[in-house]
């Protein structure tokens, strides 16, 4: 509870960014506290369950949270990126947007099939990016034995949006 209160208490609310009428969750003062920091790695670690054999994180802010907690787990980091980034072979999967369409990558021989996979955001809002993410590791024939994020919007339906795609092993801190 002391970790979780201290979460919320450096993440600020930014009004009308990126654009007028979104209320951003801005998690810069977080990491710039040490505290903070190591209380958002514990508890998104301790979130997870036993037997994490890849750590996945998605491009920018989920490499943040992601390294650190395949550190934490003994895991690996796998990390899913925006298109034209990544040296190797990829797969690719395609989501909506409010406007326009988002791709992510993964390189094609990034996690063992059968692999037991994790994958962690910082933040949890309409689950496309999460959905994306799930669909590569799917590719992969890895195995996405839970989804973690440090905070969870949960007006913008995320969470159901994950449910209908099969994932309903969802965590979030705050
Ligand atoms: P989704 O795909 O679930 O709609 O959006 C989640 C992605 O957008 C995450 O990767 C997250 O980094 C970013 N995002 C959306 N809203 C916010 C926000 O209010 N604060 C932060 N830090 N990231 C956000």
């Amino acid at each position: 509870a002391a970790n979780k209160a201290l979460i919320s208490s450096l993440i600020r609310d930014i009004p009308d960014f990126p654009k007028p009428g979104v209320l951003f969750k801005d998690i810069t003062p977080l990491l710039a506290s040490a505290a903070g920091y190591r209380a958002a790695i514990s508890e998104l670690a301790a979130s997870a369950p036993a037997g994490i054999d890849v750590v996945v994180g998605m491009e920018a802010r989920g490499f943040i949270f992601a390294g650190p907690v395949a550190l934490e787990l003994g895991a690996g980091f796998v990390p899913v990126r925006k298109p034209g980034k990544l040296p190797g072979d990829v797969y690719t999967q395609t989501f909506s947007l409010e406007y326009g369409d988002e791709t992510l990558a993964v390189h094609t021989d990034a996690i063992l099939p059968g692999a037991k996979v994790l994958v962690i955001d910082d933040v949890l809002a309409t689950g496309g990016t999460i959905g994306a993410t799930a669909a590569l590791v799917n590719r992969l024939g890895a195995e996405l034995v839970a989804v973690s994020v440090l905070l969870e919007l949960s007006f913008l339906g995320g969470r159901e949006h994950l449910a209908g795609l099969g994932i309903d092993n969802t965590t979030a801190v705050i």
